[in-house]
């Protein structure tokens, strides 16, 4: 770890960038103001790949205001003697997800949100796509549930009431020679056991979606593509959470564990 905060701190050294690095955890920390929000990418990427799992950029940057999470207004704290077997920290899509899982079993399960309904932060705002996998490296363990979790996707709408569809995803070259690409992406489709891909050419694509842009050279189709209200399903996994006997507390931050 210290070579790697060496390089680290000799990579911000060659850029002239005044920042301090630390460890964090397995992460590198990086530390310090910078005049502009180029220096404060280019810190970022001069910290990364120099061995460590992640870098935490907490850089400030001249004339823009830090990003303060919203906080609900204090309220009285749980009752001391309040118990459930398991409590789940935060109401996005995850944790809503986890809580209605954890009712399958015969236990007391809590579901703790600091804003005033579910799904107010990244679930929200997101483009509520159902990928295949893709994107992700083979054989990692990403790979895998991404693969089971886009084939869960259909049983778990259907469960929750939830509408699901499956338009596809058409990934579009936007220059010839990307095209030169197509070898790798098969492989990687071909790893990954990316269902139904196929390549369209040009002619095609115009055909399949008239209104689309005429800087394209084709592109590759992926039929297990899904499309869900991201909104929606979070709040249908609360909701069923709920009804399976859950309590969800909103308003409700998470200040430490004693
Ligand atoms: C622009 C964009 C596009 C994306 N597109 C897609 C996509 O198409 N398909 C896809 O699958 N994914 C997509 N993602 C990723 C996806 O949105 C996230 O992976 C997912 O929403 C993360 O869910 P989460 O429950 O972990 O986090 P969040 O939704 O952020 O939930 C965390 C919750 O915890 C609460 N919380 C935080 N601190 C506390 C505390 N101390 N006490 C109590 N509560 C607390 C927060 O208020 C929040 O509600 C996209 C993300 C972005 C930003």
């Amino acid at each position: 770890m210290a070579e790697g905060l060496a390089a680290v701190r000799s990579a911000l050294m060659r850029k002239n960038l005044n920042v301090d690095a630390n460890e964090w955890r397995n992460s590198v920390a990086l530390t310090g103001h910078v005049s502009s929000w180029e220096q404060y990418m280019e810190a970022g990427y001069a910290a990364a790949g120099k061995g460590y799992e992640a870098v935490v950029n907490d850089l400030t940057v001249e004339g823009v205001v830090p990003f303060k999470p919203s906080m609900p207004e204090p309220q009285n704290p749980i009752d001391p003697d309040t118990y459930f077997d398991a409590v789940v920290i935060g109401g996005g899509v995850i944790g809503s997800a986890i809580a209605r899982e954890l009712t399958r079993w015969d236990i007391t399960v809590a579901l703790l949100e600091k804003e005033n309904d579910l799904a107010m932060q990244t679930s929200s705002r997101n483009d509520g796509m159902v990928h295949p996998p893709f994107a992700v490296t083979p054989g990692s363990k990403k790979a895998h549930y991404n693969q089971r979790g886009n084939k869960m996707f259909a049983q778990t709408a259907r469960e929750l009431g939830v509408s699901l569809e499956w338009p596809g995803m058409l990934m579009l070259f936007s220059n010839p020679w990307q095209r030169a690409f197509l070898p790798a992406i098969w492989q990687r489709i071909k790893q990954n056991e990316v269902c139904g891909a196929e390549f369209w050419n040009r002619q095609r694509v115009f055909k399949m979606e008239p209104n689309i842009t005429a800087d394209q050279h084709g592109g590759v189709f992926l039929p297990d593509s899904g499309i869900v209200s991201p909104y929606q399903l979070t709040v249908a996994f609360g909701e069923n959470a709920v009804q399976n006997g859950a309590t969800v507390l909103l308003n409700t931050v998470v200040t430490g564990f004693q």
